[in-house]
């Protein structure tokens, strides 16, 4: 089956409904990745179906739960692209901020994002502990989503700095969360947030359990934090 009409189907089955214009986007997204991918460590995922299931419908389904439509939305640790292309293609009209530390994995989101015609999305180089010391990006967003970057934790010292007060961090974790949540009581005093709802979901076509853990930003972050780059991770709050 072709790649398109796979992502057609899927989509479909999660109540997710999808343009011509998005599936040609995620089409020429597809093609690119698995190009590039043969020479630049992109994604251990290359397997069609696979990267329809485990790259773009998990990537989305946070869309059945909050409308991007009004905001704006970054992506802290997008690697590849991800979830934060995959956002943008369902949301044209939304502002998107990609951040890595890895410039080659950003030049090949830049070419995407060229290709696709797509120019809503801003791509920023550096680490997440400086930009969110910098008041361009602190405390300006409606939304940040993230995954696989970190543990909780220090994820929310990394991606919380750009939340607006009463906007949401949205992270994207594997079912497996108590634990983390749990080591994160001490974080989210700091950082004036508070867990708002878990989000289970199911990726179709396979048994992958996966869930959102969402955060509401209750009042503006002190000064001290983020701390410098690597200390969250060196030393957790
Ligand atoms: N979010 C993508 C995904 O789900 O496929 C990429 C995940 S990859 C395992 C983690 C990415 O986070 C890497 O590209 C890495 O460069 C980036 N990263 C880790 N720590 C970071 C930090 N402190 N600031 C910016 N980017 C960071």
């Amino acid at each position: 089956m072709e790649m398109k009409d796979y992502l057609r189907n899927m989509t479909r089955l999660c109540d997710l409904t999808l343009t011509d214009e998005m599936i040609n986007r995620f089409s020429i997204f597809y093609e690119m990745l698995i190009e590039t991918n043969k020479s630049l460590n992109l994604t251990a995922i290359t397997e069609m179906k696979e990267v329809v299931l485990k790259h773009f419908i998990d990537s989305i389904m946070v869309s059945k739960y909050f409308d991007f439509s009004k905001g704006s939305v970054i992506d802290v640790g997008t690697g590849a692209g991800f979830p934060g292309i995959p956002l943008a293609i369902l949301f044209p009209n939304t502002e998107f901020v990609l951040l890595d530390s890895l410039k080659k994995r950003l030049h090949f989101i830049d070419q995407v994002l060229e290709q696709c015609g797509m120019n809503h999305v801003t791509l920023i180089h550096g680490r997440a502990e400086d930009y969110g010391r910098d008041e361009k990006y602190r405390e300006r967003f409606d939304y940040c989503v993230s995954r696989a970057v970190a543990s909780l934790p220090v994820l929310l010292e990394l991606c919380t700095p750009f939340v607006k007060v009463g906007g949401n961090f949205i992270s994207y974790k594997s079912d497996k969360l108590e634990d983390e949540l749990q080591q994160s009581k001490n974080a989210l005093s700091i950082l004036k947030c508070s867990l708002n709802q878990e989000i289970p979901y199911q990726i179709p076509d396979t048994d992958y359990s996966r869930v959102l853990a969402t955060f509401d930003k209750k009042s503006k972050l002190g000064k001290k934090y983020p701390r410098q780059a690597g200390k969250p991770k060196k030393s957790p709050l």
